[in-house]
């Protein structure tokens, strides 16, 4: 049996869900199916922001986003940005609360409220979601889309493509698999690679400070080049670092060749001058104690005692025998801890995958297809990828709004 439908959505995550309810709030007409290869939809969804959904941010801004053709996500950002998606998501019940730093929430705090409300929606709005589903391949017919899966082919006039990539693994659902099949059928596409991932450095000092949090004005550098700069907390790991600054830095990890080096400024607000005097006056204040206590009351005190065995020093000997070149030596890896990175923690730890299909051969306020007319792809299969802090579901909503709209006006709506 052939599934007939007017639209069918490939992929039921943020931007597949978004875009079929978009397509029926315009127009119940309309008839839409989603094709889910997993058990249910917004699997991804509901672990994202550590299962509270950081849905959105109120400073959406283009550069906050990456691509090879950046100026593509313009208008989708612009024009369907964090209040249209605020608004739209209230429609379907879902209130959105801001954290001190932008971040947008679900006023529940709770990733599943946000995947019940859109699916809550489908099931209103009349869409047919079909689970277990995975699209093998597809063709076009002169008006229409085969489309073949595990469970039935199925015909449409509009195919909205909302796969997704390698984030996540393939647990929830990110094989990759469309993107080789696009590929097969001549589509361009720029390298993929894991971003917003925990780094794999050298392991001697890291390991030691296995579990330790602490803030650091955090840098990237490249072959002895700065690349960015991050602050926030940072959480040491048997393989490496983590935490926020570390994620925001990742990106370029497996993009650009180089030495790579992560930097920790552990006392940023601090000059360097300014610590120095701090050691020389603790070198006299605390002469009577040995030196796994000199930094004790300063930095963490395993971070401290890592920063003295950085200089060489042995922990049993006294405070008082630290001499000036010391003090220098204890100041600068206080202000530049360094890190050589040996690589990223991979696909399935990444939050975003960067690259994707090339964005050059779409439409960028539509997203549909310059080669097959009728054929949309939006969310995380382009090439555009965000920062982390719900940068990237903001582009999965943009984009598939977009795609929506597209839709109903090809259908007079
Ligand atoms: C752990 C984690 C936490 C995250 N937290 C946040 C956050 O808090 N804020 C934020 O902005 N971003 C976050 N992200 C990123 C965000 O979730 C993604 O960018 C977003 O989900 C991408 O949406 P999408 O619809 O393009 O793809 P997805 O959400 O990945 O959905 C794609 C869907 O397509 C299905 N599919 C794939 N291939 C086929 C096929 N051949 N046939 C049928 N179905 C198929 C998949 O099973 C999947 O359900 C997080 C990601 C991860 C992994």
């Amino acid at each position: 049996m052939t599934n007939k439908y007017d639209v069918i959505i490939i992929g039921g995550g943020a931007a597949g869900m978004c875009a079929a309810i978009n397509i029926k709030l315009r127009d119940r007409s309309i008839s839409v199916a989603i094709l889910e290869q997993l058990s249910r939809v917004g699997k991804k969804l509901i672990t994202t922001g550590n299962g509270r959904c950081n849905i959105s941010n109120i400073n959406i801004n283009i550069d906050r986003y990456h691509s090879e053709n950046i100026a593509f996500a313009e208008f989708a950002l612009q024009n369907y940005d964090n209040y249209y998606a605020a608004d739209f998501f209230s429609e379907i019940g879902v209130v959105f609360t801001y954290d001190e730093t932008g971040r947008a929430y679900p006023y529940s705090l709770q990733a599943s409220s946000v995947v019940d409300a859109m699916r809550f929606s489908l099931e209103e709005l009349g869409v047919d979601t079909f689970v277990d589903t995975t699209v093998l391949s597809y063709s076009k017919t002169e008006n229409f889309f085969n489309i073949n899966t595990n469970n039935g082919d199925f015909i449409c006039e509009s195919l909205v493509i909302a796969t997704g990539l390698y984030s996540g693994g393939n647990k929830l659902g990110s094989n990759g698999s469309m993107l080789k099949i696009l590929k097969n059928a001549g589509y361009k596409t720029v390298k993929t690679t894991p971003a917003i991932v925990q780094l794999k450095t050298e392991t001697d000092v890291v390991k030691s400070l296995k579990g330790i949090k602490v803030n650091a004005d955090v840098n990237l550098s490249i072959n002895e080049t700065a690349v960015r700069g991050e602050f926030g907390e940072v959480l040491f790991c048997d393989y490496g670092l983590s935490g926020p600054p570390i994620m925001q830095l990742s990106r370029e990890i497996e993009r650009q060749p180089g030495d790579k080096v992560i930097t920790l400024d552990l006392m940023w607000e601090y000059t360097y001058a300014n610590v120095c005097d701090i050691l020389n006056f603790r070198a006299t204040a605390l002469r009577n104690r040995n030196l796994d206590e000199y930094l004790t009351g300063m930095l963490n005190k395993r971070v401290g005692q890592a920063v003295l065995k950085m200089c060489g020093l042995k922990l049993s000997d006294s405070v008082a025998t630290l001499k000036n070149g010391d003090i220098k030596q204890i100041a600068s890896i206080i202000k530049g801890m360094k890190f050589k990175v040996t690589g990223t923690t991979g696909f399935d730890n990444s939050q975003v995958t960067a690259g994707g299909l090339d964005t050059t051969q779409f439409n960028p306020q539509t997203m549909e297809s310059e080669r097959e007319r009728g054929l949309y792809c939006i969310g995380e299969i382009l090439d555009i990828d965000g920062d982390c802090g719900g940068f990237n579901l903001q582009w999965a909503w943009s984009s598939a709004i977009c795609a929506a709209n597209a839709i109903c006006e090809d259908f007079g709506v």
